[in-house]
């Protein structure tokens, strides 16, 4: 383990960066890596001539996030790292942990969530623990269901809570039937991606784990709910978010597409400044009357998401974001933005 890549991770907002190799088809290019990573640094080099014959480069340095992964770390360690440690807080201690990947499209997001989606199923004692899962879409302004043919579902901002209306929910007792849901959702995303021109990019997954353990009292109220799943304690959220690049994207000229990529850069927005917002209310002192604006209402995602992030939850939250920087030179100003988001969320 390396020491120096911990640094005031027992924060309830914790930050990553995570860099790829680069990969077969990019060294076969002659591409070359813009990104450095030593201990806690990360050096971005960005071209000032956007050409790219002359290669001045500028160097950009982000040192605030809580750990960073180089190239060489491999998924079993960012899941001791930034995982496993979820699951007794999870589990023990009623938490709700939502756990979210950003970056530009190829840069590593599902690499990272299927990962933790085939080690979680080895973290849990399924003879001690009720377990029950969700998996579901987040596309522009409407909700799939991936554990139900994609179904449209719905989520509801109500006084007891955020219900998603209509969602499959499902029981698991034991790793491979948890480690068949997640494929089989996984795979519903993958096919219809093919078929819509890489509907997966553009959309949000977001998978609920929920964990308790199983007493009697636990048996009782740990049931499946009819009709809504209102987001609870107990519940780990991986949400591996649509790509990033969409933020500068100008090549998509029919409306439809001009919409969506509003609808997904306003939703990545205003989890920025919730994320942000809620860190700022923390560091207030309770007798402070100034009035911080959480955005939940401004997009699909960020209502989802809301019981992990509002201030006045009486939850206990813990928040985890990774943001994936692709390696190559010329992906430098898409990983530059990604290195800004995260960096800036506390
Ligand atoms: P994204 O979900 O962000 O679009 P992917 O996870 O699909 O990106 O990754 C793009 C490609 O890079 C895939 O072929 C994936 O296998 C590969 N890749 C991503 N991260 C790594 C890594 N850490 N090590 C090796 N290959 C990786
Ligand atoms: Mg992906």
């Amino acid at each position: 383990q390396n020491d120096s890549l911990k640094n005031e991770s027992n924060n309830d907002i914790i930050t990553a960066y995570r860099t790829r190799p680069l990969l077969r088809n990019e060294l076969s290019q002659n591409k070359f890596e813009g990104i450095f990573m030593q201990d806690n640094l990360t050096y971005i080099y960005h071209p000032i001539d956007a050409t790219l014959r002359d290669l001045a480069l500028e160097t950009h340095k982000f040192e605030n996030v809580d750990f960073s992964f180089n190239e060489k770390h491999e998924n079993e360690f960012v899941f001791q790292s930034l995982v496993k440690p979820l699951i007794p807080f999870v589990l023990n201690e009623n938490g709700l942990a939502t756990f979210i990947a950003y970056g530009q499209t190829g840069a590593g997001k599902t690499h990272t969530m299927s990962s933790f989606h085939e080690m979680i199923p080895d973290e849990i004692d399924f003879r001690k623990t009720l377990v029950k899962v969700c998996y579901f879409e987040i596309f522009g302004d409407d909700l799939f269901d991936l554990l139900n043919d994609r179904k449209p579902i719905f989520v509801l901002s109500t006084s007891t809570g955020t219900a998603i209306k209509g969602v499959t929910q499902e029981i698991v007792s034991s790793a491979e039937e948890l480690k068949f849901f997640v494929e089989s959702g996984t795979e519903l995303r993958k096919t219809r991606a093919t078929l819509k021109n890489d509907q997966s990019s553009r959309s949000h997954s977001v998978f609920i784990l929920s964990l308790a353990a199983k007493t009697r009292e636990n048996l009782k109220t740990f049931q499946l709910k009819k009709d809504s799943v209102f987001i609870e304690g107990n519940s780990l959220i991986i949400v591996d978010l649509a790509g990033s690049e969409r933020n500068s994207d100008q090549t998509h000229h029919d409306k439809v597409r001009i919409k969506e990529t509003q609808i997904t850069n306003t939703s990545l927005m205003s989890l920025k400044d919730c994320i942000r917002n809620r860190y700022l209310i923390s560091l207030l002192n309770a007798n402070s009357n100034k009035h911080i604006h959480m955005p939940f209402r401004s997009s699909k995602l960020t209502q989802v998401l809301r019981e992990g992030l509002d201030p006045n939850s009486t939850l206990k939250t813990k928040t985890v974001m990774i943001g994936h920087l692709a390696p190559s030179i010329e992906d430098s100003q898409h990983s530059l933005n990604t290195a800004r988001y995260v960096s800036n969320l506390k």
